[in-house]
């Protein structure tokens, strides 16, 4: 394949074709459709990473205001994705619920709802008796209340991440498939070029959105990143018979328990109780912890106890010590930009990630967030943030 050498010598290397680095591409491209762009993914395919196996969910409902601040910079991306994209990606708001069954939970989630009207996302209270009497499958006997959102919602992730590359590659990005990242080529404090078995491609700026292999591709440039990969399991079960079709994101917070009703209403997701497990890129499937998971389910929604569990797959999710994204230039490397660490949050956050970082990219600052708490030093200045 005959190789240009503006695909050798690009202003930009993005290194990652999921959902992160491609709408770092996007984003940029659509501020700038002059700068070139070599992506490098060192799979054949498109989708092999966390974004092809993600569950689709996009919250508004979280604690920490940096994270509602990047679901409302995304917000609009997902609204207007059709008409901008002319692809269809399932895309529905069918809301979301958070439930609390303790008085810990249940304060927290009241914080929630005054801190996120404040930032204009509608989220309401729902005291038990209003909570049973609208969600009847629920256990009675177990849920204080919970909160529910109407903007949160589902898409289809590998559509979502089809359609954006579509757009990077008619936008004139190179994205080479089968191409991985072997080491970061430093001249000093700048960023020099790549390594790839294929040869080496030069510029000065190199974006790490390599997702759960953050730290890896961040130590051959000598940078230590706080970013771990952790194994997560999704049941495909059949739909509880009492929970109806267009069922909201159900969470319950004291267990990580959730449900995602596919669109055809007829199969659900379930997932988030092995949140606690070991680093690792181990992928395959643990079905040893199967009868907390079901325990789990059942406690939340009693009807469980009857579906029928079709089958588990595993992705890899990347998460750091404080939960929250690194999005930054590395420390003492000038053009190594980071946007890494997602944690389970990396599909509903991509398109505020990319606008983040292509202002870094294009402008070297952002006005759309306080950029403190996701810089990627903070764990070695012991600042913790709001979260
Ligand atoms: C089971 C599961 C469910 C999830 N559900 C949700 C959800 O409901 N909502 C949500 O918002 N998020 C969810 N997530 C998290 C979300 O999927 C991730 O945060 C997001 O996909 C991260 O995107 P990324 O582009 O950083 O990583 P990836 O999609 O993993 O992309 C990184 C790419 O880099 C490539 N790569 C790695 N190393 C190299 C190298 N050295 N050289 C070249 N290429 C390299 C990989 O092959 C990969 O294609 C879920 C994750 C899992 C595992």
């Amino acid at each position: 394949m005959h190789i240009s050498s503006k695909e050798l010598k690009p202003d930009i290397i993005i290194i990652g074709a999921g959902i992160i680095g491609l709408s770092i591409a996007y984003h940029i491209l659509e501020a700038d459709p002059k700068r070139s762009i070599t992506i490098l993914e060192k799979q054949k395919m498109l989708g092999m990473g966390s974004t092809g196996i993600g569950t689709g969910s996009i919250r508004h409902q979280f604690s920490s205001p940096l994270l509602r601040r990047l679901s409302l910079l995304s917000r609009d991306f997902f609204l207007n994705f059709q008409s901008t994209f002319n692809t269809p990606i399932e895309y529905l708001e069918k809301g979301g619920l958070m439930l609390a069954d303790n008085e810990v939970l249940w304060n927290q989630l009241q914080l929630t709802v005054e801190a996120a009207e404040t930032d204009g996302i509608p989220m309401k209270l729902l005291e038990q008796e209003e909570l049973l009497r609208n969600f009847s499958y629920l256990n009675r006997d177990r849920f204080q209340g919970g909160t529910f959102c109407p903007w949160d919602a589902y898409a289809d992730p590998y559509a979502v991440l089809a359609a954006v590359y579509a757009a990077v590659r008619q936008k004139g990005a190179n994205v080479h498939f089968g191409r991985e990242a072997t080491k970061i080529i430093l001249d000093g404090e700048r960023i020099k070029g790549v390594e790839t078995k294929q040869g080496t491609i030069w510029s000065p700026l190199i974006v790490n959105a390599v997702g759960p292999h953050a730290a890896q591709l961040a130590a051959t440039a000598g940078i230590m990143l706080p970013v771990q990969p952790f194994r997560r399991q999704v049941y495909v079960c059949t739909n509880p018979i009492d929970v109806p079709p267009k069922t909201p994101l159900i969470t319950d917070l004291a267990t990580g328990f959730y449900l995602h009703q596919e669109v055809s209403a007829k199969t659900v997701l379930l997932g988030g109780t092995d949140q606690y497990t070991w680093p690792g890129f181990e992928e395959g499937v643990d079905k040893s912890v199967a009868e907390d998971f079901f325990t789990a389910a059942m406690e939340a929604i009693p009807s469980a106890i009857d579906i029928k569990w079709l089958r588990t797959y595993t992705g890899i999710c990347e998460q750091t010590p404080d939960f929250l994204p690194i999005i930054g230039e590395a420390p003492g490397l000038n053009g190594f930009i980071l946007a890494n660490g997602f944690s389970g949050h990396g599909f509903m956050h991509a398109p505020a990630a990319g606008l983040i970082a292509a202002d870094l990219i294009l402008k070297g600052r952002t006005e759309r967030i306080d950029l403190n708490s996701f810089q990627p030093d903070r764990f070695a200045r012991f600042s913790l943030p709001e979260s």
